[in-house]
């Protein structure tokens, strides 16, 4: 069935914030940063794009291209609470809404059309709804799927408007290079690049056998993607109020009193949990541990940190915090990590703190086993040969966004 999917990329989004709230910022080049003295640019204004700053430069950087620069502290919660806003007006236009990152969404918009009668006319209501009630810019791409729908929102910035129909999808991506294709990284585009590969014409054209030897499962995606097809549903917003937690829990082969080998099973499970809730975008803030012991008593005992957290060893190190605060009594026959109070795409805002170093390191993680198989990369502690000792619980799959309770 043909469906119609649009994609909503705010324009400069921190940067155009900031302007909206202060009026002594508008019109100006100014730059979002971090609150740390070795922090680098957010996002900068249109006016500072002008002068050559970019996303990822040091403050000095900027000021040395732009003397007068404004250079604005970043305030996440502000910028949480906007999208949260824009959510809120995108909601009037359809159900189905998938959050992709603090300022773009997918709106799957296939059956709101009676409503509006053409395409354009719900694209405009949108960006005059914004613009009026929260003075800011985005841009729209409109297209048979979300692949597309994303490269055409990123076509015209600022305020665009680009509609792809379906029967002008190969004449506009013909010519286009591989990178412009969300997932088409700069590695990977270097690479296809030695295989002869570098617009999307010739990506769709290459032999798909061949690129399934070469990438395994992502070659027919990648075969996919070169002519235009994308059969990836829209994910709803409100499906995804329904994650609460992610936990596993694991039941040894023989109950356990060694410290050191209950610690590098926590480390286990704290990677299985951190894995799985980076690949969906969420981050959280309570660590819940649950223990069982040798006679099956079961308990389990939590920990609220200030900051959220996405990343193994943080769980890793609140959970050994709450274990330490348990006088063990007997042997432990079941170990249990969950997180909960769960945030939606803090990572995209992870520029502002060191955790930026972290989370780069576990995607890289993320993707190494994701293509190798479970725990071909794990983190120094957890000795390989503990893997055979403990039964990972059913519950636990690398995919599926769903509530996964400890047993
Ligand atoms: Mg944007």
């Amino acid at each position: 069935m043909d469906r119609i999917i649009l994609h909503l990329d705010m324009n400069a989004f921190f940067a155009s914030v900031e302007q909206a709230s202060n009026p002594h910022l508008r019109g100006k080049p100014i730059a979002v940063i971090g609150s740390e003295e070795r922090t680098v640019v957010t996002t900068c204004s249109y006016e500072a794009r002008a002068f050559g700053i970019k996303t990822g430069m040091t403050k000095y950087e900027a000021k040395k291209l732009c003397p007068e620069i404004i250079l604005v502290p970043g305030n996440n919660q502000k910028y949480i609470d906007t999208s949260v806003k824009i959510i809120g007006i995108l909601k009037n236009y359809t159900s189905l809404i998938e959050v992709f990152s603090i300022d773009e969404a997918f709106l799957d918009i296939t059956n709101s059309l009676t409503l509006f009668h053409k395409t354009e006319n719900i694209a405009r209501l949108i960006k005059k709804k914004i613009n009026d009630e929260l003075g800011l810019l985005c841009s729209i791409g409109i297209a048979p799927n979300k692949l597309l729908a994303k490269l055409a929102s990123d076509m015209k910035k600022p305020d665009g408007l680009v509609i792809i129909k379906k029967e002008e999808i190969s004449g506009f991506i013909k010519d286009l290079p591989v990178s412009n294709l969300c997932g088409i990284g700069e590695k990977l585009a270097a690479y296809l690049k030695t295989m002869g590969i570098k617009t999307c014409g010739e990506l769709g054209r290459y032999p798909v056998k061949t690129l399934k030897q070469r990438f395994g499962v992502i070659g027919e995606r990648l075969h996919n993607m070169g002519l235009g097809i994308d059969e990836s549903p829209v994910v709803s917003y409100e499906e995804d109020q329904g994650v609460k937690s992610v936990g596993h829990s694991m039941t040894l082969t023989k109950d356990v009193s060694d410290i050191n080998i209950i610690h590098k099973y926590i480390l286990q499970l704290s990677e299985m949990v951190g894995r799985r809730i980076r690949k969906y975008g969420y981050s959280g803030k309570t660590i819940v541990l649950t223990i069982r012991y040798k006679d099956f008593t079961t308990f389990t005992k939590q920990l609220t940190i200030e900051s959220y957290i996405n990343n193994d060893l943080d769980i890793y190190f609140t959970a050994l915090k709450i274990l330490k605060s348990i006088k063990l009594e007997q042997e432990v026959r079941l170990l249990g990590v969950t997180i909960t109070s769960l945030i939606k795409y803090y990572h995209q805002l992870s520029l502002f703190g060191d955790e930026d170093k972290k989370n780069i390191i576990g995607k890289t993680m993320d993707k190494i086993n994701d293509r190798f198989g479970d725990f071909t990369i794990t983190h120094g502690n957890l000795i390989m040969n503990d893997h055979s000792q403990g039964v990972i619980s059913p519950s636990w799959r690398p995919s599926g966004v769903r509530r996964v309770e400890v047993k």
